[in-house]
């Protein structure tokens, strides 16, 4: 699958839609294109997930992040947004790799990751990070672990459904935000099991979903503001993730053995910049 099917025309054609003061507008007072309110409908004027791929080359479960993050997102930054999604991505990019990382950046990310907020036995969302970074493609893996996150948000869940605010507030909040991280993680791992089982439509939810409570952690915390800011930082990293991904290189050695990341699809001399030695190469 190639981003926009590798035609930059298609890519101008939906960023000139987008931009359009008329839909623009539209999409500010309704939040959406012809009374569908999401994003997908925005761009690709179809009101289900699975026109993502056909339409723009784009992985749905990407479509399901732009979703969850535009529909959470003030209007004006949310057409912002969906301008910014379109812009970040190269036509003939492969993009099958980016819900991967974004999902383990989500799960486990030092600053971001929802694994700080579990209260205890945030090992298996790590667990669940590790699939995705090595692309585990085994069915009773994802099985196990999102049966025992399962357990670990219900555990919590119902110690915050009897914690109730009204007996400690400051305690209240760590359980129901530790309940929260792991029902994102479920979502997480969810999608990564309905994704194995072809099932698309369903991994697309979960992966919204996980989304969604991973950002209604910071809501628990810190009230809307608070939600708001988080679904930005959402926004930026996938914006980022996209980014990094279409900007290709490739790694060539130097006639020393030192590594050069190089951009894809030049050939000529190049100077290795620890050694200073010419050498030429195609990549
Ligand atoms: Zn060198």
């Amino acid at each position: 699958m190639r981003a926009f099917h590798n035609n930059p025309a298609l890519k101008e054609h939906y960023l000139a839609q987008i931009r359009m003061p008329k839909i623009r507008e539209e999409i500010l007072q309704k939040g959406g294109w012809n009374d569908g309110r999401d994003a997908v409908g925005c761009i690709s004027h179809g009101h289900n997930v699975l026109d993502f791929e056909i339409k723009l080359g784009i992985p749905n479960v990407l479509g399901s992040v732009l979703n969850s993050i535009f529909l959470r997102l003030p209007s004006e930054a949310a057409v912002d947004f969906l301008e910014a999604f379109i812009l970040s991505i190269k036509p003939g990019t492969d993009l099958s790799g980016v819900w991967k990382q974004y999902a383990s950046w989500l799960l486990v990310d030092r600053d971001e990751g929802i694994s700080k907020f579990a209260i205890s036995g945030a090992e298996v969302i790590f667990e669940i990070s590790e699939l995705y970074r090595n692309s585990c493609t085994e069915i009773s893996r994802w099985a196990v672990l999102a049966k025992s996150v399962r357990e670990k948000w219900q555990k919590d869940f119902w110690q915050a459904f009897h914690a109730r605010p009204a007996t400690d507030v400051t305690e209240y909040r760590r359980i129901a935000t530790s309940s929260l991280a792991f029902e994102a993680a479920h979502e997480a791992a969810n999608a990564g099991l309905y994704f194995l089982r072809n099932k698309v439509e369903p991994a697309c939810r979960s992966a919204d979903r996980c989304l969604w409570q991973a950002a209604k952690i910071y809501f628990e915390d810190g009230g809307e503001d608070a939600y708001v800011e988080a679904s930005k930082r959402q926004a930026f990293k996938i914006l980022d993730y996209l980014r990094q991904s279409s900007d290709e290189r490739v790694i060539r050695t130097c006639p020393y053995g030192h590594k050069l990341r190089l951009p894809t699809g030049k050939s000529g001399t190049v100077r290795c910049p620890v050694c200073n030695t010419s050498f030429s190469t195609i990549t």
